[in-house]
């Protein structure tokens, strides 16, 4: 996969920032979520799940407990059955528990505010640590979601073999003013333009640049 250059990286932005909405300003973090602890949680909570049932298993599970020590004095099955509606909530309950004991054990109860500690908690891989990073504590990153993995990989933004890799250079390669919307901006890209089945790419306002568009025109012929 060709890359974009760096013109062309300043031109999409430039483009998206016109064209897809950003984050309001009066958001809290991801889905609403006012505290670093809860955001973790509501990470673990919304991976393979729908937005609004994500929002229904966190609203229900932070009306049994708040806090890490709270939340260890609950039953696997009590987190488990509170957490329902969002999906592999028997692995999602363990997973939570074990992230509270260990934020206990090796952070005294508070979220650290670095990557690789954060990857050291149960339940918490890249993703969630950048969202964890950028919108519980203000950092300078971009968490790769599906949607984001799929258009860097496309556009040929920063192309990756995993979401991880995307992350790496997706980050190295944002100039600085777009880095604070740019999850925002890809994310709606991607569920309303280059979405994962048919990509709408007669409309897509990115086809002039896009590698995977132009790898699929016809080659002229010469005579
Ligand atoms: S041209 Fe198509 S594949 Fe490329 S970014 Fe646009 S919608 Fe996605």
């Amino acid at each position: 996969m060709r890359l974009l250059t760096h013109r062309e990286i300043e031109r999409l932005y430039r483009i998206l920032s016109q064209s897809m909405p950003g984050r309001s300003s009066s958001a809290k973090g991801p889905k609403g979520q006012p505290d670093p602890f809860r955001t973790c949680l509501a990470c673990i909570l919304s991976a393979q799940s729908l937005d609004q049932n994500t929002a229904v298993a966190t609203k229900a599970l932070f009306k049994l407990a708040r806090t890490p020590r709270t939340m260890l004095k609950l039953s696997v099955e009590q987190v488990a059955a509170a957490i329902k509606p969002c999906g592999l909530y028997n692995v999602k309950a363990r997973s939570i528990q074990g992230f509270c004991a260990t934020l206990i054990d090796e952070f005294d109860g508070i979220v650290p505010q670095t990557r690789d500690e954060l990857l050291r908690l149960p339940g918490i891989g890249r993703k969630c640590a950048d969202i964890v990073l950028q919108f519980a504590f203000g950092q300078p990153t971009i968490a790769v979601d599906t949607h984001v993995f799929r258009v860097c990989n496309r556009t040929g933004l920063a192309p990756g073999k995993t979401a991880d890799k995307t992350a790496d250079a997706l980050l190295a390669r944002t100039p600085e003013w777009a880095v604070e919307q740019a999850h925002f901006w890809l994310i709606q890209f991607g569920k309303r333009i280059c979405v994962a089945r048919t990509p709408r790419c007669d409309v897509c306002p990115l086809n002039q640049m896009c590698r995977d568009y132009i790898d699929r025109q016809p080659v002229p012929m010469i005579r």
